[in-house]
């Protein structure tokens, strides 16, 4: 068996250790002992290399990488900087690491006692709640494929040991979390080219804990489905886990009078994938089952579900014809006559009005007293795209529908029991989006994915690097500004600028019926041809070239984005016919779907729709406001290498992650900067305790009850000078060695 990667010292303290020890408060492990474990830490460099890169003695590239590499050789894939973890995803299977012995050798420990691993961070992030009663949010960030969805599950599987020791619907609760996980994991996750399970939605699951840090109930929220997924993407990609999943389920298929045969749906056969040797879709789709089962969906229910997909995939091989050699008409028919009954047959909706929503379109005209409707005819072109506009939204409507019934599961007004009238006292967030991604190809949905990834790499610039030195300027700290890290703001300002920026001129462009791509990248240019993060290749007197694009330098890479079918996508198009054809549907869940879907307000006037980027623009910004009250955490993923190949460490493709995640800068600041920070009276009610003065009563200023408290604890070990800094509101702790030696005092006294 592979050892335990715990420094010697490590493994000594955690045998020795009563591991039963449920007081998360309170450590096992003397100042002394810590101490020794500390130096340890660098002579052993040698051995393990060097557990935190804030121990590095010149922070220069290099030897970042250096370190890097040497522990990843090492199968150590973990490293800190501060409380920082950074994972390099070895693709290969390290079973040894996850093990029952090592979860409970971080329980009750503190981050710098133990080994970089995620369950440190998870058990950091349970304690600050227990401590501080705030909210906690971890951030998980890195590319497509660095191994976010799996440090997720890492840090969940964690948090769910930890608490299952108290009232048994507890345990309940975070178990259906990691169900709703394997079912969304299912529905919400597809091989890219660059990932075999790569997420294709922003997900972020809220734990809700209850004034004891027992958890009571959860949310899930999610960004942004990648929905075209279901009928285009590259070749060599699959769409959707779920589809190719249900199709191994004979009873399922012949009970819907589906062919099992993926290539016989166009579909899933246009990108020529359909099998994964990572992946095992029957056994998958047996586990899925199992926790819609766990999450109480009856059999009833999920035949409603399985019958969405197989429409979806049906809809996907109606084709149309017209005559218009005969008759010089392009309005088209439905030469698929047998494929679209059994698609209404499948949706319980009228065959007849469904064939008409998918090749004609009502129109209204005119106002008021005046309004009449005709039906326009649609040409092939227009028909493909209606077709393929609603199996999309189909998709979109189960996906998001499962999300809405999973919340109702795990919320606290479903949770029973106990804890039906605990209140909600404080959350741990865990926010795992999709990665930054570049492909050959890249359209609409690349644009919004990098988006929200510049959105989270600038707001980890704001509270690691900026805001942090902005506070040591602000409590009067010694502080030497550190600002030469990648600021991607005028970036940002590029894409959701007010008054002029992408997404705007984007928007008005879906708003104005007769706006092209030609028309918008004019747009683009005259507004940001000077903007040196935008580039484009069109110019106004060239409009002859295949494909409109243009280039945005992000913070990760140069991304080129083909704007063709940007205002398509953007506008996301869902004709009123296929609603009410679908409104019309008998099986409830179905009809469900869609009923919540007048764009009316009270007065009966239409809405102006909100196209799905302003819509995703929304959710973005009310996330980072949500993870801008929350004690933020984080976990910064780099992929070993390109090609998923095992134990594989890319020099050169890590040095380039390591540049734009600003990972020098984090550690020079974490270096010369404070760990933690504390307001005075808050750690003067913590601590009051130590000394002498304060105890069990003070009356002067909670800032010179607090130096009276650093003054007694350096009289009983000797804290170094510089250790302790007072500014105005707060006490900044330098390393994480003193704020343990405070913790230890105050269980002594
Ligand atoms: P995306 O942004 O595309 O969703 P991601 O960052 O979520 O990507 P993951 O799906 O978590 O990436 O990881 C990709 C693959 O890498 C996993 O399926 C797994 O094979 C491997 N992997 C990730 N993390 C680890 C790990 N800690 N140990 C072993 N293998 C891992
Ligand atoms: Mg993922």
């Amino acid at each position: 068996m592979e050892p335990i990667p715990l420094r010697e010292n490590e493994e000594k303290q955690i045998n020795n250790k009563k591991v039963e020890n449920k007081d998360l408060n309170k450590s096992t492990t003397s100042p002394k002992n810590f101490s020794n474990i500390y130096h340890n830490n660098i002579h052993n460099k040698d051995v393990v290399g060097l557990t935190d890169m804030c121990f590095l003695e010149n922070v220069v590239e290099s030897e970042l990488m250096n370190n890097l590499q040497n522990r990843f050789n090492k199968d150590l894939i973990y490293t800190y900087i501060g409380e920082q973890v950074i994972s390099v995803n070895p693709f290969s299977k390290k079973p040894n690491l996850y093990t029952e012995q090592v979860l409970k050798s971080y329980q009750n420990m503190y981050m710098y006692e133990v080994s970089p691993h995620i369950f440190a961070l998870a058990q950091d992030t349970y304690k600050k709640l227990l401590l501080s009663k705030e909210s906690q949010c971890v951030i998980i960030t890195g590319e497509s494929g660095s191994g976010k969805t799996e440090a997720s599950k890492i840090f969940l599987n964690y948090i769910s040991k930890i608490c299952n020791d108290s009232l048994e619907n507890i345990e309940g609760i975070m178990k259906l979390i990691i169900e709703s996980n394997i079912v969304l994991e299912s529905f919400g996750n597809a091989k890219t080219l660059r990932n075999d399970n790569s997420s294709r939605f922003g997900k972020f699951i809220e734990i809700e804990f209850d004034g004891k840090g027992s958890p009571i109930s959860g949310k899930i929220s999610q960004f942004l489905l990648e929905k075209s997924r279901v009928h285009s993407r590259a070749i060599g990609e699959r769409s959707f886990h779920v589809f190719y999943q249900f199709l191994t389920d004979n009873k399922i298929t012949s009970k819907l009078g589906l062919s099992n045969d993926p290539t016989q749906y166009k579909y899933l056969k246009d990108s020529m994938c359909f099998s994964i040797s990572s992946i095992n879709d029957s056994k998958d789709f047996q586990n899925v089952v199992e926790s819609l089962k766990q999450l109480s969906w009856t059999e009833q229910d999920m035949e409603s579900i399985w019958r969405v997909l197989g429409a979806i995939l049906l809809i996907g091989n109606i084709e149309f014809s017209n005559d218009i050699e005969k008759s010089n008409v392009d309005a088209v028919y439905i030469s698929t006559p047998e494929i679209l009954k059994k698609v209404s047959q499948l949706l319980q909706c009228s065959e007849d009005s469904l064939e008409k929503s998918l090749i004609s379109r009502s129109l209204t005209l005119g106002a008021g007293k005046r309004q009449s409707s005709i039906k326009v005819l649609l040409n092939q072109t227009q028909a493909k795209e209606t077709r393929d506009a609603f199996s999309k939204v189909l998709y979109d409507r189960l996906f998001t529908s499962i999300i809405d019934r999973i919340n109702l599961t795990i919320s606290t007004t479903s949770s029973s029991g106990n804890n039906k009238n605990n209140h909600i006292e404080s959350t741990i967030g865990i926010l795992d989006i999709y990665g930054f991604e570049i492909f050959e190809n890249n359209s609409f949905e690349q644009f919004i994915i990098n988006y929200s990834n510049e959105k989270l790499q600038q707001l980890f610039i704001n509270l690691v690097l900026r805001q942090e030195q902005e506070e040591y300027l602000k409590e009067g700290i010694e502080w030497k500004t550190i600002d030469n890290y990648f600021d991607n703001t005028p970036i940002i300002d590029l894409i959701e600028g007010q008054p002029v920026g992408l997404l705007k001129l984007l928007e008005e462009a879906c708003l104005i019926g007769q706006s092209t791509p030609e028309l918008l990248i004019q747009k683009f240019n005259q507004f940001f041809s000077k903007n040196k993060h935008f580039e484009s290749f069109e110019t106004s007197n060239n409009l002859l070239i295949e494909s409109l694009s243009f280039t945005l330098k992000h913070y990760a890479s140069p991304v080129t984005y083909n704007l063709d079918s940007f205002i398509y996508k953007n506008k996301d198009p869902l004709y009123q016919d296929l609603i009410f054809t679908m409104e019309s549907s008998k099986d409830k869940f179905i009809y469900l779907l869609f009923n919540k879907d007048f764009q009316k307000n009270n007065l009966g006037v239409k809405k102006i729709p909100i196209t799905a980027a302003t819509q995703f623009k929304n959710a973005i910004n009310d996330l980072i406001g949500k993870l801008n009250t929350c004690q933020p955490h984080y976990i910064r993923c780099i992929k070993s290498n390109e090609d998923k190949r095992s134990n594989y460490f890319d020099y050169e493709g890590v040095k380039h992650q390591v540049r734009y995640l600003n990972m020098l800068e984090t550690i020079r600041v974490r270096k010369a900067g404070y760990c933690h920070k504390q307001h005075y009276t808050r750690f003067l009610c913590r601590y009051k305790m130590i000394s002498k003065d304060t105890w069990p009563f003070w009356n002067g200023s909670a800032k010179d009850g607090v130096i009276a408290i650093v003054r007694a604890a350096s009289g009983i070990q000797n804290i170094p000078s510089g250790e302790c800094q007072f500014g105005k509101k707060k006490l900044f702790i330098k390393s994480a060695s003193t704020l343990f030696h405070f913790e230890e005092l105050r269980q002594k006294i």
